[in-house]
């Protein structure tokens, strides 16, 4: 009796930590989707940087970057939709 009692409550546990994992799992994409890094890059040069939004060192870079292509056609888009095409500036 006692080894059925503490088996069921073994498999009990163990489904808990299943749906702990998949939650986890679940979290860890939302956190990575809200992380995706965005680019601001130069259609005319195939230049891009990367957006750091929490690094003021970035945000000069960014602002650098768009004195630099002034008169040139900038746009703001996901990484990976740069990182192939375009080169990136450090
Ligand atoms: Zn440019």
């Amino acid at each position: 009796m006692e080894f059925t009692k503490n088996n069921s409550l073994d498999i009990c546990c163990i489904k808990l930590k299943i749906n702990i994992s998949i939650f986890l799992c679940f979290l860890l994409v939302k956190l990575l989707e809200v992380k995706k890094i965005r680019a601001r890059a130069c259609i005319k040069c195939r230049e891009y940087v990367k957006i750091q939004p929490d690094d003021p060192e970035n945000q000069e870079l960014i602002k650098s970057f768009e004195g630099n292509h002034k008169r040139h056609t900038l746009i703001t888009l996901d990484i990976d939709e740069v990182k192939d095409q375009y080169k990136e500036v450090m």
